[in-house]
């Protein structure tokens, strides 16, 4: 039951080792029909995933169907579809430049048109707390706000969306956007979209392009 969402799942684990958006088994995948969230397990190797190996629990945790221990960052996940019902999908990662963001500043500015239209205007970061806590799912929530994607502190990257794909693209505009932050940074003042561009760029956006 559920093949097609368990498959997106896959897919989406795929593409975030194909992206390099994550090294090894780190990061978590999920995505939601309203009542349940498909996750993936806790420390598994994603080329072995299969159906079966997608952990199913409610909106509220409680395990449905699983193989396995789901992902230790289950409490985040559950967090963010209960904060914007909105959404259908989940990914953290660990990519390199988002990161080092997380250590030197407390957002990335309205800096370039792609990443506040499909990320946010701002992108920011989520104050630290220890993986898997209630915590660190109430920091995400915070930082996350209206937007697609928050960094956290010293330790990577959320993103979400309507689906997988949007969820992914929103990882790879925020890691393209925190890598251009970076180098502009090392080279002198960084020039920043106004407050009411970037608002008219997002609403834009969300009106007309997503679809
Ligand atoms: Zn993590």
């Amino acid at each position: 039951m559920f093949d097609e969402y368990k498959d997106s799942v896959i897919e989406g684990c795929r593409r975030i080792v194909a992206e390099n958006l994550v090294k090894g088994t780190w990061g978590n995948v999920s995505i939601s029909d309203g009542e349940r969230i498909f996750i993936t397990p806790s420390n598994f190797p994603y080329e072995k995933l299969t159906r079966k190996d997608i952990s199913v629990t409610d909106m509220k945790g409680q395990i449905m169907l699983s193989e396995h221990k789901p992902s230790s960052e289950l409490k985040m996940h559950i967090a963010l579809y209960n904060a914007r019902k909105d959404i259908k999908a989940v990914i953290h990662t660990h990519p390199v430049f988002s990161s080092a963001v997380s250590l030197v500043c407390e957002k990335i500015p309205s800096l370039i048109e792609d990443s506040v239209m499909i990320c946010g205007e701002e992108i920011l970061v989520a104050q630290f707390a220890s993986a898997g806590s209630e915590e660190l799912a109430y920091n995400v929530v915070e930082a996350m706000g209206k937007n697609n994607a928050a960094i956290m502190k010293n330790h990577g990257l959320v993103t979400i969306g309507d689906s997988i794909n949007e969820a992914i693209t929103a990882s790879l505009v925020c890691e393209k956007t925190a890598q251009i932050y970076i180098v502009a940074l090392s080279c002198g003042n960084v020039s920043i979209i106004s407050p009411e561009q970037a608002a008219q760029l997002r609403e834009k956006y969300l009106k007309h392009y997503k679809q």
